[in-house]
């Protein structure tokens, strides 16, 4: 299946077959596990404003269909290619495995950066992206929601467009929609409070006081402002690092959290122009001293090059795969010195309330806030102790344990259903 190439695939690639050899799979087994049932790609046509007609490449993957519908991101991003989403189908299914949601993994999104369109221009891609894909998606087939570059409001403009195609409002064809048009209270934050409850039970872990914690966070997006503001107002963690793809900057004596989510909310959510006094290199900040380093922004940013300088004591994985391989080697030399939570479980917070969102949507039953946050926690709860556990028998790293368990539970399902025909 060589459609699926690049850096990022190939991660994902080589962190399946280690733990594949650690479950003693057949190499037989191996790649009905491994590559996707279903890739999709189209043509996105929009008229800029301008005059020109732009051709966008969009894609969509559906790694197994064996478990239940798939689900998954759109992402909205220059570079992104059929391997980067494969990568991602892959890795969201043995997050959904790991916390027990009826799914596969999938992945989609175009090749596009939303920066630069208008929103006119960027309604138009959203609407085209969603009837293109209309044949191969559904509330029972493949649900999509937000990831890099896309938000609540391209949700809004994905479920009326598969709507008008019905006849009728199809609310649970995508989640992370505004609540205003069926979706879940909670979910926006969701990502962000589940790293922050993680980061809370890592602590206990290594019996570090929430008090006496200080945070760096990379990327100020979705995932990493409410981790950033939630570790901050909820727990008293001292934030001394924060960047995005616009600046970084880092103050030993903490950073105003408030005066810089004031900024980024005037500036178009992003943090240049806020400081030049406490401004450092954004590969510098991922190496200075903290307690807890929330890389959520891209993947592969922990290298071999930075894994050895960390000095961090906990590395919360709120991205989809920060850590590189050739980095896992050196952080596994560093087990006592450094917690990892990986990234399966550390950013799942977001699909387990995009779970509850699909649920209530289907139901036209709707929870409380209080309710989705408790059930939200009981499901971290369980899936911190069974890694935790897991990794202590079998002697392995938290990411190995994870996936272990992830792999499992997809290969048990395929083994119970066999082959067709
Ligand atoms: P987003 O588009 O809302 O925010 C991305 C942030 O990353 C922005 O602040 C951007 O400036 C920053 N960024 C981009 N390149 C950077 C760089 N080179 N250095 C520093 N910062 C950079 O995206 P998001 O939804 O917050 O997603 C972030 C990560 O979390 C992605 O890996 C995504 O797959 C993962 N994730 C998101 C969700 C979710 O619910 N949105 C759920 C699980 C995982």
């Amino acid at each position: 299946m060589d459609i699926y190439s690049g850096p990022v695939f190939e991660m994902a690639r080589q962190q399946f077959h280690a733990v594949a050899d650690h479950l003693a799979i057949p190499e037989n087994e191996r790649d009905r596990l491994l590559y996707p049932k279903r890739a999709i790609a189209v043509a996105v046509p929009v008229n800029m404003d301008d005059g020109r007609t732009r051709v966008f490449n969009g894609y969509r993957v559906q790694h197994h269909l064996t478990l239940g519908p798939t689900k998954g991101g759109t992402r909205f991003a220059p570079k992104l290619d059929l391997g980067e989403v494969g990568a991602l189908a892959v890795w969201m299914s043995w997050k959904c495995a790991l916390v027990g949601l009826p799914y596969g993994g999938a992945k989609g999104g175009v090749a596009c950066d939303p920066r630069g369109l208008s929103k006119r221009e960027l309604e138009a891609l959203s609407r085209r992206y969603m009837q293109e894909m209309i044949p191969f998606v559904g509330p029972h087939t493949d649900i999509m929601a937000p990831d890099l570059g896309t938000n609540e409001q391209i949700m809004a403009w994905f479920m009326d467009t598969y709507s008008m195609f019905q006849g009728h409002a199809v609310t649970e064809i995508v989640t992370g929609k505004p609540v205003a048009v069926g979706g879940t209270v909670g979910r926006r934050e969701a990502t962000g409070r589940g790293i922050a409850y993680l980061v809370a039970r890592a602590l206990e872990a290594i019996k570090h006081k929430a008090a006496e914690t200080t945070a760096i966070v990379q990327g100020f997006g979705n995932v990493g402002s409410v981790a950033a503001l939630t570790l901050a107002r909820r727990m008293g963690v001292k934030v001394v690092g924060l960047s995005d793809h616009t600046a970084a900057y880092y103050d030993a004596d903490g950073l105003p959290l408030d005066a810089i989510e004031d900024h980024a909310r005037r500036h178009d959510g992003v943090l240049a122009g806020w400081s030049k006094e406490s401004m450092i290199d954004g590969e510098e900040l991922l190496t200075q001293p903290c307690t807890v380093l929330v890389p959520a922004a891209i993947e592969r940013v922990i290298t071999e090059k930075n894994a050895g300088r960390l000095q961090c004591r906990i590395l919360a994985e709120g991205a989809n795969g920060p850590t590189t391989p050739a980095a896992d080697t050196i952080l596994d030399q560093r087990q006592n010195e450094i917690f990892v939570i990986p990234d399966i479980l550390c950013n799942s917070g977001g699909v387990i309330v995009s779970y509850f969102e699909w649920v209530q949507d289907l139901q036209q039953l709707f929870w409380t806030e209080a309710e989705i946050n408790h059930r939200l926690e009981q499901i971290l709860e369980t899936a911190f102790r069974q890694i935790a556990r897991r990794g202590r028998n079998d002697r392995v790293s938290s990411r190995v344990a994870a996936m272990a368990l992830g792999v499992e539970k997809v290969r048990a399902g395929k083994r119970l259903r066999g082959l067709f025909p």
